[in-house]
């Protein structure tokens, strides 16, 4: 049975450096505005707002995208995800983020045809060609019950749907993120999978705090220049060891890597993989 490498993005603070939605807000001076509101709406009304009051300031969506062209992603990023395309992989963002901001920066960075599946909250642009967004979620009308992830999204859920899509094919997945959201999907990767966390940011904490709870194995990473080549490696580990014939020596290669991250990961260093 073939083996399909799928490997799952977070976008805010993994594929780009910033937070997408504090970057427009910021750059388009929505800070005080923002700030005032935090706490009186969910993340994704608070967007949304965010869109009408710039619609109001006569602010198009082609100046927001033009804004969102300014994130920086930085090279060794878009070198990982082309590598990762052409080398046959599935790749798929999972993001709480929106659709038109992160289709945006992806266009822009000509890597947007990279992957086969972009999740996250709607984003379009309505009649009054104001720009919308809406919860991937509707937690009215169907909530997810997961009490891990926010009321819009469950990242972990989505991951099981993938797993379950073509069942005729083996899947083996590299989880790479950031943030609490990730946490869910993490617990949802088996021990055949591997899951990146970046280094002092909340999803690695959450790891370092509970390695046991983890079934994938785990390598962490800093910069883009750790994030492409970390993934380069684990790439050419799933395709040399096929189609998983002899799962017994997987698992105990898996066991031994988890060692050797909870050992490591205060000393700063990141695994080897050779
Ligand atoms: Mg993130
Ligand atoms: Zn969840």
């Amino acid at each position: 049975m073939a083996t399909t490498v799928v490997v799952v993005f977070d976008f805010d603070r993994t594929i780009i450096d910033d937070d997408s939605d504090r970057w427009v807000v910021t750059e388009m001076g929505l800070s005080q505005l923002f700030n005032e509101l935090r706490s009186t709406l969910p993340w994704t009304s608070l967007m949304d707002r965010m869109m009408k009051e710039l619609h109001s300031l006569g602010i198009s969506t082609k100046d927001i995208a033009e804004c969102l062209k300014r994130a920086r992603l930085h090279p060794s990023i878009i070198a990982a995800i082309k590598s990762a395309h052409s080398l046959g992989c599935d790749l798929r963002i999972i993001s709480d983020a929106n659709q038109f901001f992160i289709e945006a920066i992806l266009e822009h960075h000509g890597v947007l045809g990279c992957f086969s599946q972009v999740i996250t909250n709607p984003g379009f642009v309505d009649e009054e060609s104001r720009l919308r967004i809406v919860p991937f979620h509707d937690s009215s009308s169907s909530p997810h019950g997961c009490h891990l992830c926010p009321s819009n999204m469950c990242k972990g859920s989505v991951v099981g749907q993938i797993r379950g899509s073509f069942p005729e094919r083996k899947k083996r997945f590299i989880y790479i993120g950031d943030g609490s959201g990730d946490y869910c999907p993490t617990l949802k990767l088996e021990k055949s999978d591997f899951v990146m966390p970046r280094k002092n940011f909340p999803l690695w904490n959450r790891i370092c705090s509970n390695q046991t709870a983890v079934s994938a194995v785990v390598h962490q990473w800093s910069s883009g220049e750790e994030l492409e080549s970390i993934l380069m490696k684990l790439i050419k580990k799933i395709s040399a060891e096929g189609s998983v014939s002899d799962s017994s020596s997987l698992n105990s290669s898996a066991s031994l890597e988890k060692v050797q991250f909870c050992s490591q990961h205060a000393l700063s260093h990141t695994l080897p993989l050779d």
